[in-house]
């Protein structure tokens, strides 16, 4: 057995990396293992580290090792304490912050287990109930209660702890601590039911699944929207199963998947764990642990699921795989696309990843499962652009009018405007101010029913001003147009108790539970219109949904980056895809100022494969992913000027290989900081970051902070 534990002690400073030697004592040795969770002395403190090796002998003098104060819990499993380090290099992090992700829930922050006293009858207690001891009348009733309802707790008997213990001190029971589990709940979402039969195209996927299974690797399911791939998904989590492997099943955010959900939970039961930040710090443990001791084998949950600790690994499932919530935007910036990826390889496992719009980077790298089909054989629904340079409203007269006679019909629809508030900003008739964020280069967002004006990128809130404070001026113009003020009006234009109006946006998710509530009332209505940002296109399935519409479709289009054509396509398609099913026909408008724009002419023809080729062709012309991979390291400082003139120094240090610097360029300042980007444009990625992590490693400033993203969103 092992006499020296390797721990990296848990700390966010960079300069304290370990790992650092300790002597086992001898009690420990046998527990002690690779990804236990130990108490250890650092310094004058003491901190919470990982065993990250073991070893017989150290470098050091004995008499200068210390030893650990106590082993906390369970730890992690080995192979997590391996994906950490993976994950540390990979994104040019540290191993203290990638080992944090792959901790039990809470750890070192005193969640523990529920225990609860849980009373069992004594041979002495039997002998009360016959007369061979004297008890209360009220004793004697409690103890015959317990002869016939065998162990129970204090709750369960209706008494409280002081008269149980009164009964333990004389004999006469037993009490004993039991774990009790906080077993989190989920709201119930669409169609239950048994197994549905399969379509040709579904059995062909099934099949091919079951038999990568067996060697691992990955596939991606290239479904268009509902074609039926969640059960494709169970039926392969199903045979992993059987074959006594886990199973992980990534969601985009849980909130708006409540489905999915549902699904796994109505097949396999107990056996599936929730991890997500919607439950409580108790909930989480628990389910934690559950996987950990294996009672559970199947993990759903948003990116950080990724870390289920599950052994034996069977399966990954990445529903949804295009979403860009899988990326995670805290040190360590790891996308758990990429992680899953790794971990598959790492057990042997299949990596299955499911989407109607692929990302241009999965279509070139994976082996594809093509389902053409909608599992109920309805056809896609006919989309219209409708060109709004000339028109003067903020609906076309053709969305106007489809929106009437929806509500004549008593139908069902779903608008979209990636915009949330009122108004996008507000400004002074008289002397022209913008209302901006004072910490961030942005405009303050209105928003009426808070009665504030606020920055949607660091939170700051201030009151709705009833008049200018540069000029006086009591004229305050409100420019543009937001989801809460879409749904106001649409409200008072056509809502009433036979055709509600629900809108669906970060506004009303911020609430826990709130947005798998508005799904849920929508779905259950006959007839309505549900109004919301990118999330009333996102995994959800209602059936019914005779109109969608899209309104400023050139909103993402405009976002400087490589990706806003993939993500334009994706929500438009992701919306049409919502519509039309089963016996509804469906009927797609989308309003835009640039109708000639590629995402948005191949969405309207439901043109997936076309969309991917050109776009694949055009990312190959610029370098970009999948075609070459992209670094992007941004400088930020509260010091005037600072941040840009250290992007310039830092990139003197920058030399790759193969690789493109390009910048610096600043960028909007940001919650006071004003920021600076270097964008790397490499060939081969572990060359890249590996020079990157070399050169913001050394020290650059001490007023300058400096974060790395690797496969920036
Ligand atoms: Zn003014
Ligand atoms: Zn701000």
């Amino acid at each position: 057995m092992a006499a020296i534990a390797q721990v990296e002690p848990l700390t966010s400073t960079r300069a304290l990396s370990g790992p650092f030697d300790y002597a086992i004592p001898e009690d420990l040795r046998a527990s002690v293992r690779v990804g236990s969770l130990l108490r250890v002395p650092f310094g004058r403190q003491e901190l919470l580290g990982v065993v990250v090796g073991l070893s017989d002998r150290s470098e050091l003098d004995s008499e200068r090792l210390r030893a650990p104060r106590a082993a906390v819990g369970a730890g992690v499993p080995a192979d997590l304490v391996e994906l950490a380090d993976w994950i540390a290099r990979a994104y040019c992090s540290t191993r203290a912050r990638a080992l944090t992700l792959v901790l039990p829930p809470g750890a070192g922050g005193g969640v523990g287990e529920q225990r609860r006293l849980v009373a069992t009858l004594t041979a002495a207690g039997e002998g009360a109930i016959a007369g061979a001891q004297r008890v209360t009348p009220k004793q004697r009733e409690l103890l015959e209660r317990l002869a016939r309802a065998g162990a129970s707790s204090a709750s369960a008997l209706a008494v409280d702890h002081a008269a149980l213990r009164r009964l333990e001190a004389r004999g006469l029971i037993e009490l004993v601590a039991r774990a009790q589990r906080r077993a989190p709940e989920h709201t119930v979402v669409g169609v239950r039911g048994g197994t549905p039969e399969l379509n040709p195209e579904q059995i062909a996927a099934v099949d091919a699944l079951l038999e990568a299974m067996q060697t691992g690797g990955s596939r991606l399911l290239f479904g268009v929207t509902g074609s039926g791939k969640t059960e494709v998904y169970l039926q392969a989590a199903a045979d992993a199963l059987q074959r006594g492997r886990g199973v992980i099943v990534l969601v985009p955010e849980i909130g708006l998947t409540p489905q999915t959900v549902t699904r796994f939970v109505d097949r396999f039961g107990d056996t599936v764990a929730l991890l997500h930040s919607g439950l409580s710090a108790g909930e989480r443990h628990d389910e934690w642990l559950r996987l950990r001791r294996g009672e559970a084998r199947i993990c759903v949950g948003p990116r950080s699921a990724v870390f289920a600790p599950i052994t034996d690994l069977g399966l990954i499932v990445i529903d949804e795989e295009h979403d860009a919530s899988y990326k995670h935007e805290g040190d360590p910036r790891y996308d758990a696309r990429a992680v899953a990826a790794h971990r598959a390889q790492q057990a042997s496992a299949l990596l299955l990843a499911g989407s109607a719009t692929p990302r241009p980077e999965s279509y070139a790298r994976m082996p594809r499962l093509r389902l053409a089909l909608r599992a109920d054989r309805s056809a896609l629904p006919a989309v219209e652009i409708l060109d709004m340079r000339d028109a003067r409203g903020v609906l076309h007269e053709r969305t106007a009018d489809a929106l009437g006679e929806l509500r004549r019909a008593h139908g069902k629809g779903i608008v979209l405007l990636n915009r949330r508030g009122w108004s996008n900003f507000l400004s002074c008739r008289h002397c022209g101010k913008v209302w901006g964020c004072p910490e961030c280069d942005v405009a303050l967002v209105l928003h009426q029913a808070q009665r504030t004006i606020s920055c949607h990128h660091c939170g700051h809130r201030e009151e709705v001003p009833a008049r200018c404070d540069a000029c006086g001026s009591a004229s305050v113009a409100r420019h543009g147009l937001g989801t809460e003020r879409l749904e106001h009006e649409l409200t008072a234009a056509l809502g009433d108790e036979a055709f509600p109006v629900f809108r669906l946006d970060a506004d009303v998710a911020v609430l826990k539970g709130r947005a798998a509530q508005v799904l849920a009332r929508f779905d259950d209505a006959p007839a309505g219109l549900l109004i919301g940002t990118q999330m009333v296109a996102k995994g959800h399935d209602f059936a019914g949904i005779s109109l969608g519409v899209v309104l400023d479709a050139d909103a993402t289009l405009r976002f400087p980056d490589f990706r806003s054509e993939e993500r334009t396509f994706a929500l438009i398609a992701q919306l049409a895809g919502r519509t039309g099913r089963g016996r509804t026909p469906g009927r797609v408008l989308v309003q835009t100022l640039t109708p000639d724009a590629r995402a948005i002419v191949y969405a309207a023809v439901h043109d997936s494969e076309g969309f991917l080729v050109g776009e694949l062709e055009r990312r190959a012309a610029l370098g970009y992913p999948p075609s070459g991979e992209l670094i992007r390291v941004v400088c930020s400082s509260e010091v005037e000027g600072l941040a840009l003139r250290m992007a310039h120094e830092l990139r003197t240090r920058l030399a790759i290989p193969q690789a493109q610097v390009l910048g610096p360029a600043p960028l909007f300042r940001l919650r006071g900081r004003e920021r600076a980007q270097l964008l790397v444009k490499a060939g081969e990625r572990d060359a890249a970051v590996a020079a990157v992590g070399l050169a913001v490693g050394a020290r650059l400033h001490r007023d300058v902070a400096v974060s790395v993203d690797v496969d920036p969103q």
